[in-house]
């Protein structure tokens, strides 16, 4: 017989065999030696209670000659050099998976990316710690792999209905990602795994006779009857019959390129904020109910709570992570936050940032279609001017920020070019920093300690969704009116995180293959 079995055991127990393989024979009513195979398919962690267990869900082979199906991880590669040509324009995991699919699908995919491949890439990334300057075309959000390679490399995701998630996380185990994020509720690959990760992709994409082709800026379209026909990059072009464009929600040149190329836009609502960072042990011992394991993982959490009718929510929270400047310009201050695949800093962080509508950019409405990308274009120079020199970005003590007090000091931090104490209250807009003094309490309350002088804020979380939709059809997934054109990922406005961006890549592949 095969069977999935349930259990419940607690965290001690979830690596020791013999134990597990008892507990699956009780729960089964078998003795041990019933039991030829097993395998854990689903591993999750509650901690609601002092009493912590793990759930796993054990795929169990017991009696006569009874075996378990082997697990098939399989990408067919085939030479694709000769069949029709489809250009990818960004080449972050919408651009990759997309490319990835299109080779399953008999299409020769050509990516250009404006940015370095991974290994150049990390030398700018080095800069970036070392507060010496931003690259605008290579840094944590621009280059191969796009702003999924230096990420944190979690792959939950909410919207499950948009596509294949299994497929999407078969295909990092298959180029080189740990095979339990197949088996974790919340899956993490980790920014020190990524980087290999992705330049496996690469090597996959070129091996079947795609092309990729870094250093390559868009920096314009040729239009001719509803159709691109040219890609320019800078004194280069390329002529092309179907463009995947997945640039991502950074990629602000590209909008105004678009915008003024007269391809239709839309305002749509995003989330701005700030990124939160406490030390690990403050949140294990709130999460974990001062129940200290050594088999427990870094404890994370998620926090929303409604503030005059907007969401203040948490956002990528990284247990045992750092906090990064992930800006792409010099005159701009943004965070974001990552940890390896141990999750082993001191620090746990998290975005924590407020709805915004498009009702919310009302001061900037002489901008149309663009009035949420000038806010946000507003708000990471208000945070630059307020931080110090180059990457060094401003802080305030949660428990001083919420008081509306300027911090005398400021507590270790991981993030490495530097903090600078600053009013954040005062100086952000208030449809943020109002809401989020009220939210702040309101995470007090529900984990305590959460808005002590413990906890720091760092601003500011400014791209957590993108501000702008490149419209499409819903059916054929191209543009509203450029039909050879499909914007794809989070910068189009459809996805929102690595597993969203990849299934938005694939079912675009898949929408040009039905055409
Ligand atoms: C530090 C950090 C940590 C993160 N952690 C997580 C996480 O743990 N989990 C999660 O789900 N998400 C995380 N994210 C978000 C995630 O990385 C993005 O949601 C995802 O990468 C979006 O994919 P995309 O392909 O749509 O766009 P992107 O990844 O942004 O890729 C777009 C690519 O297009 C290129 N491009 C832009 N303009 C042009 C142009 N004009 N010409 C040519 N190329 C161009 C860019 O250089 C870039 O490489 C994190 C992001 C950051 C920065």
């Amino acid at each position: 017989m095969i069977q999935t079995v349930t259990i419940q055991v607690r965290p001690n127990n979830a690596k020791n065999d013999f134990r597990l393989k008892k507990t699956v024979a009780e729960r089964l009513n078998i003795s041990l030696s019933d039991i030829n195979e097993m395998r854990i398919v689903k591993r999750s962690i509650d901690a609601r209670s002092r009493d912590i267990k793990i759930n796993l869900s054990v795929l169990t082979a017991y009696g006569d000659d009874a075996r378990l199906p082997q697990e098939k991880l399989l990408f067919e590669k085939h030479n694709v050099s000769l069949q029709p040509e489809v250009h990818i324009i960004g080449a972050g995991p919408a651009g990759l998976f997309a490319a990835l699919r299109l080779i399953e699908l008999n299409f020769k995919p050509i990516i250009l990316e404006q940015g370095k491949d991974v290994s150049e890439r990390k030398k700018d990334i080095a800069k970036l710690n070392l507060n010496q300057g931003c690259n605008p075309l290579s840094n944590y959000c621009f280059g191969e792999g796009g702003a999924g390679t230096f990420s944190d490399g979690k792959l939950f995701t909410r919207s499950k209905k948009k596509g294949d998630n299994r497929r999407v996380l078969e295909l990092f185990v298959i180029h080189g990602a740990q095979h339990s994020i197949l088996v974790d509720a919340h899956p993490h690959i980790g920014s020190d795994k990524l980087p290999e990760v992705i330049s496996n992709m690469r090597k996959t994409i070129l091996e079947c006779g795609g092309e990729i082709h870094f250093n390559k800026e868009v920096t314009g379209f040729e239009i001719n009857s509803d159709k691109i026909t040219k890609i320019i990059c800078g004194s280069d072009s390329f002529k092309v019959n179907t463009v995947i464009l997945a640039t991502g929600h950074s990629a602000r040149p590209l909008y105004y390129t678009l915008h003024n190329a007269g391809i239709e836009l839309e305002a749509k609502a995003c989330a701005m904020g700030v990124r939160v960072e406490h030390p690990q042990e403050l949140i294990n011992s709130i999460q974990y109910h001062g129940n200290k394991s050594d088999a427990l993982p870094a404890a994370n959490y998620t926090l929303v709570h409604q503030v005059n009718d907007r969401g203040v929510y948490s956002f990528c929270m990284c247990p045992g992570g750092i906090i990064v400047p992930s800006m792409t310009a010099d005159n701009q201050t943004v965070v974001n936050g990552m940890s390896n695949s141990r999750r082993n800093s001191p620090f746990a962080n998290s975005g924590m940032v407020v709805e915004l509508r498009i009702e919310d950019f009302a001061e900037y409405k002489d901008y149309g279609v663009l009035a949420g990308l000038k806010f946000q274009e507003d708000l990471e120079s208000l945070a630059f001017k307020n931080g110090g020199q180059k990457q060094i970005a401003p802080a305030q003590r949660i428990s001083d920020f919420v008081r509306g007090k300027i911090s005398g000091s400021l507590p270790d931090s991981s993030y490495i070019p530097g903090l600078i104490s600053s009013p954040m209250h005062f100086w952000m807009p208030e449809s943020i920093s109002k809401r989020l003094q009220e939210g702040l309490k309101a995470f007090d309350r529900q984990m305590h300690g959460f808005a002590s002088s413990e906890g720091i804020l760092v601003g500011v979380e400014s791209r957590s969704s993108s501000p702008i939709r490149i419209p499409r059809d819903g059916e054929t997934l191209h543009h509203i009116r450029i039909e050879n054109l499909y914007p794809c990922g989070e910068g189009a406005g459809y996805a929102g995180g690595i597993v969203s961006s990849a299934i938005d890549g694939m079912n675009c592949a898949e929408a040009i293959a039905r055409k």
